[in-house]
């Protein structure tokens, strides 16, 4: 599609056009990747963090996070616990750290994973920005995706978002590092937020097509009271942000078509069913929260993150009951690797 075409996906106003192209962009991804839907299970590790990002939660100079860390044992058991209910893949997440403890209790942790499961959980990372031999370890240990997100393809909206010491232009190094290295390459953006404009979204698909990225993960922005993002939020419309983000899935998926595409948590934070209208919109992967509910109120990167009282095995029922009410069907036991990533090699291959 051209940037004028996307540009008018994302600007439809009437709600019957709105749903025509959430239920044209849900019959692509069936023909694109199958009617399945793929669960990842999420591990959120820990909310230790040395960046200062202005938008979120556990950022460094929020003095108010009581700050955790799973240890090796914690996070492996999580693992297994998944690898014992049918997740064929989860995520490990994490505020960033880059100091040599950190990495080497993810590389442990990885190679514990991959020796217990016989190598059959696809573990993806989100573990924010390292060097290069960081992302080589952790890629020998077992990792075999990486989510990093731009937040935004427009340097300037990433520069008002963060403070001056972080750089969107290594941000994106990352980004072709893990390609270069061969990992499945995840990315995404936050939509709606503060001064950030419709067309600044339709560039951020422009930007996953050009990075050729093979995993979207992509969300409303919700403040959190504790940022100074917050104060430039006071007009935050859920309704609309929940509205822009369905959109932004229905037409990502309409112009990547073969990608794979999380219904993210925050859209449940914006509406009970936001995830399985998600799914409706052109989604086809599941995020289920694993996390200790010890620790899940800590790891709280915006307001009124849900199901802080439920444990994992609540979470795989209530979503499992939800997935079947919209008549789709969980792929249990199969990792989903992204069409995208195997025709990407094949390409590659032939070039
Ligand atoms: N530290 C890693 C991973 C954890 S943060 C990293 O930054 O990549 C994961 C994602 O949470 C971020 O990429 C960001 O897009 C999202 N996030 C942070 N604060 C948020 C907020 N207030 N609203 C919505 N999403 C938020
Ligand atoms: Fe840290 Fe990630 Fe939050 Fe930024 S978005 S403050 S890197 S956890």
């Amino acid at each position: 599609m051209t940037g004028a075409a996307i540009l008018s996906l994302l600007r439809l106003e009437k709600k019957e056009d709105i749903a025509a192209l959430y239920r044209h962009a849900h019959d692509f991804r069936l023909k694109n990747v199958g009617p399945k839907v793929y669960l990842r299970g999420l591990i959120e590790l820990s909310n230790t963090c040395v960046k200062n990002c202005l938008y979120c939660g556990i950022r460094r100079d929020n003095k108010s996070v009581q700050r955790f860390s799973m240890c090796v044992d914690e996070i492996r058991e999580s693992a297994l616990w998944a690898h014992r209910n049918g997740y064929a893949s989860i995520v490990l997440q994490s505020g960033e750290r880059a100091d040599e403890e950190f990495v080497s209790l993810i590389e442990t942790a990885l190679a514990q994973i991959s020796e217990k499961t016989g190598g059959k959980m696809a573990v993806t990372i989100s573990l924010g920005e390292q060097s290069r031999r960081t992302y080589e370890r952790w890629l020998k240990a077992g990792a075999r995706r990486y989510l990093l997100r731009i937040e935004t393809s427009n340097p300037q909206l990433y520069e008002k978002l963060h403070p001056s010491d972080h750089s969107f232009a290594e941000r994106l190094d990352c980004l072709h590092t893990l390609k270069d290295l061969g990992y499945q390459l995840g990315t995404g953006v936050m939509i709606g937020l503060p001064f950030q404009t419709v067309e600044n979204l339709a560039d951020d698909i422009i930007f996953f097509r050009k990075i050729d990225a093979d995993m979207i993960g992509m969300g409303p922005y919700i403040p959190h009271k504790d940022t100074p993002l917050a104060a430039g939020a006071a007009d935050f419309d859920a309704e609309r942000n929940l509205e822009l983000s369905l959109k932004m899935i229905a037409v990502a998926r309409l112009e990547l078509a073969d990608v794979n595409i999380a219904a993210t948590t925050a859209l449940q934070t914006l509406h009970p069913t936001g995830r399985e209208m998600g799914l409706l919109a052109g989604a086809n992967v599941v995020m289920p929260n694993l996390t200790d509910t010890k620790y899940r109120p800590l790891y709280k990167l915006y307001e009124g993150k849900p199901c802080l009282d439920e444990n994992a095995e609540m979470c795989r029922n209530c979503l499992e009951n939800r997935i079947k009410s919209l008549g789709e069907e969980i792929a249990y036991g199969d990792p989903g690797d992204p069409l995208h990533f195997r025709r990407r090699l094949r390409r590659q291959t032939y070039l």
